[in-house]
């Protein structure tokens, strides 16, 4: 898990639609990285003001959603087989 990891999943993670696995690589990440929690905290408070937050950093959408792909296959493995 790295910054940009982490703030590419601010937004599933605060509307807690992460999988245990990835919520506590983010939690764990953010006790030891300051920069993300204050990143973290004023996307919170961005998506309480308005419905529709831009995401929080330069990643370009597409390459947000594929990251988030990969990330979720990486950790989300279906235990339900
Ligand atoms: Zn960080």
């Amino acid at each position: 898990m790295n910054c940009k990891i982490c703030s590419a999943l601010f937004q599933e993670f605060l509307e807690k639609s992460l999988c245990e696995e990835l919520i506590s690589e983010v939690d764990s990440h953010l006790k030891k990285c300051g920069q993300c929690r204050s990143s973290m905290h004023t996307y919170s408070l961005t998506i309480v003001l308005s419905s529709r937050a831009d995401p929080p950093c330069c990643v370009p959408a597409e390459k947000m959603d594929e990251l988030k792909k990969i990330l979720m296959e990486r950790f989300c493995t279906k235990k339900t087989a």
